[in-house]
């Protein structure tokens, strides 16, 4: 039988009442194993009503009081790992392990939430004029939305919803319509913890969910994450409705190989980056440059490797890599190898024929390699989401930066080199908002900022870290006198007030 996925409203869950629902697929079958709900301009009303009455208590509720839910929350999260990791599997098809790490990085942002406290401490000075004290403190911004893609089902709705009901804001998350059921899982836990019904709700849906999130005046913050174009879009439409947004978007990550850099660490580096979760991540690397003399050797590293990777379900302990996340994305990946020939690319592994025995109808793709790609070719202009590394050939480290600071994209970026001065050259040169030094993906840890520069994001702020608290909340001085009784009346006095 279908397993239908709702919406959860105010502590519940709430059937769709819109009647139109979307298929869900397990990717390593093919089979339609769900059908998810997809919300009305009502039910979405609905859900950020709950979040607007939530908030009336949640706004006033004390640091001590959502912290001790939150590490209650905490707990529950890390007992259920497995549960959400078999979600993930069943719906985005990425590996077990592979799913596990998204909860670890997921839950790295609830332990900051946790220590909410040091992070809202305001700010006092004292006596900056006769008797008058100043305090900055910052405060919620009532109910905020999260739209998520469907890479990270978990690990993103968790980059923001912490942080924000751990700030006193009320939350309405509409996750990805391809692998819903985390996003319900998670609810679930957060309800089990102790959170008061309303503050944190899911509509399920598409754009007519998003749209009205988008324009409804009871919305004051949107956190979106996906692909460029859409991130876009959404920054305009909220922008453009008085929303604070934050919008992060698609990526073409590069990790740049300087010839003296230990090649067997660079390749293993680039055969993880670029083909763990199928290529299926933001900050997956998609383009190594290699400078210099090294290209011949470190291609063939990279191709020694990546031929050995093993590809299969993703609840198989033998896979290193799962499927695509539907037919017609795998599809599209394919067509960037089958024309990468023609475009001037040297094809060095073409993974477009690949099948898994057993599992005919699953959405697979196997390894593919480019080599000597052209800047003009699709498959480097393009963020292709798949299981397709390019590698460009550069003469100096110098070409290697232009070409990386030329592209529209400025997600993470890395290089792989033994000369500190290079690698330092490069972190104040590069035009990308993370960067890693013999790391392959410089995700931050939860209590640094994550976010891109140029096509990458869109908006002011990062996320999580200081920039998600900074996000969540806004600022209020008060500026405060307390006369002694000894004091002479002040008197009226018209002109600016000086401090003295
Ligand atoms: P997507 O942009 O297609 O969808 C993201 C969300 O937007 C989903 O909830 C979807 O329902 C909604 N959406 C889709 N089309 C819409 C439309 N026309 N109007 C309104 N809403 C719409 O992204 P995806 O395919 O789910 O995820 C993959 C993309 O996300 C990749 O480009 C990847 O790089 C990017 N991503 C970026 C980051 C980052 O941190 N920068 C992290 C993860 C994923």
């Amino acid at each position: 039988m279908t397993k239908i996925v709702n919406h959860w409203i105010g502590g519940k869950t709430v059937e769709g009442a819109s009647g139109t629902h979307g298929p869900v697929t397990n990717p390593a079958t093919g089979e339609v194993t769900t059908k998810v709900a997809f919300a009305s301009v009502d039910e979405v009303d609905a859900a950020v009503a709950a979040a607007k009455e939530a908030y009336v208590t949640w706004g006033q509720s004390s640091l001590a009081q959502r912290t001790s839910i939150l590490f209650k929350f905490r707990a529950l999260l890390d007992a259920n790992r497995d549960a959400i990791a078999e979600l993930i599997t069943a719906e985005h098809g990425k590996v077990h392990g592979d799913a596990l790490g998204e909860v670890a990085r997921g839950l790295e942002i609830v332990d900051l939430a946790c220590g909410i406290n040091v992070q809202l401490k305001g700010e006092l000075s004292t006596q900056v004029a006769s008797r008058v004290d100043v305090s900055s403190i910052r405060q919620p911004l009532g109910v905020v939305a999260g739209i998520t893609p469907f890479n990270f089902p978990a690990m993103v709705p968790m980059w923001m919803f912490p942080i924000a009901i751990a700030c006193g804001n009320t939350f309405v998350l509409k996750p990805s319509e391809k692998d819903p059921s985390a996003s319900l899982k998670i609810a679930e836990l957060l309800s089990e913890a102790g959170l008061p019904d309303g503050v944190f709700n899911v509509v399920h849906g598409d754009k007519v969910a998003v749209d009205r999130l988008l324009e409804h005046p009871d919305v004051k913050a949107v956190s979106f994450v996906g692909s460029t174009p859409i991130a876009r879009y959404i920054h305009t439409t909220a922008s453009a409705n008085g929303k604070r947004v934050q919008a992060l978007g698609g990526a073409k990550n590069h990790m740049l190989v300087l010839p003296d850099a230990d090649l067997d660490a660079a390749a293993d580096a680039a055969v993880s980056a670029a083909y763990g979760s199928a290529g299926e991540r933001c900050m997956a690397i998609s383009a190594v440059v290699a400078v210099g003399s090294i290209g011949d050797e470190l291609v063939e590293k990279i191709r020694e490797r990546a031929e050995k990777i093993k590809i299969g379900p993703g609840d198989d302990p033998t896979s290193e890599m799962g499927p695509l996340i539907t037919k017609v994305h795998r599809d599209k990946v394919a067509t960037y190898v089958e024309g990468a020939a023609a475009e001037g690319c040297e094809v060095i592994l073409d993974g477009t024929g690949h099948t898994v025995e057993g599992f005919e109808d699953g959405h697979w793709i196997g390894i593919s390699l480019l080599d000597k790609v052209p800047t003009s070719a699709k498959a480097y202009q393009d963020e292709i989401f798949g299981p397709v590394l390019t590698v460009l050939r550069t003469g100096t480290y110098e070409e290697a930066l232009d070409l990386i600071n030329a592209s529209p994209f400025g997600n993470g970026t890395a290089i792989f080199t033994r000369d500190g001065g290079a690698a330092r050259r490069f972190q104040l040169e590069v035009e990308a908002g993370m960067v890693g030094v013999n790391v392959p993906i410089p995700v931050p840890v939860g209590y640094h900022s994550f976010g891109g520069w140029k096509d990458s994001l869109f908006g002011d702020h990062h996320i999580y870290g200081n920039d998600g608290t900074h996000f969540y909340t806004r600022g209020k001085v008060v500026t405060t006198r307390w006369p002694d009784p000894a004091d002479a009346p002040a008197g009226v006095d018209l002109g600016f007030p000086r401090n003295h």
